[in-house]
C-alpha cells in the first residue's frame, strides 16, 4: 500500500450504516468499488477486504490496474499540473 496523496479512507462499512473503521485504498480502486456497489451492497456483504476483492468487477478492475506502474494515478495529477502550468 503507498502512503501519499492518492490514497483514500474507505469504511467496509459505510458511514451511513454506521461504520467507523477505515482502510487505506488506491484512490482509483476506491472509486471503482463504490461505482460498483451502493452503500446498502457494501453494508451486506462487502464488509472485508477480502469479499471487496471477490467481487468479480472488482476482480477485474485490479488485474488491469495492477499492470500500471504504481504511481498510475500521481502521474495522472502529475500531468494535469503541467497542463495548467504551460496554460499560465
Ligand atoms: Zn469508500
Amino acid at each position: 500500500m503507498i502512503a501519499g496523496p492518492s490514497v483514500d479512507a474507505h469504511h467496509l462499512l459505510p458511514r451511513s450504516q454506521g461504520g467507523k473503521e477505515t482502510i487505506p485504498l488506491h484512490r482509483v480502486c476506491h472509486r471503482k468499488i463504490h461505482a460498483e456497489l451502493t452503500e446498502k451492497e457494501l453494508a451486506r456483504g462487502y464488509t472485508t477486504l477480502e469479499a471487496l476483492r471477490a467481487h468479480p468487477a472488482i476482480a477485474d478492475f485490479i488485474r488491469w490496474v495492477a499492470r500500471k506502474p504504481p504511481e498510475f494515478t500521481a502521474v495522472t495529477f502529475r500531468s494535469k499540473a503541467r497542463t495548467q502550468a504551460r496554460r499560465k
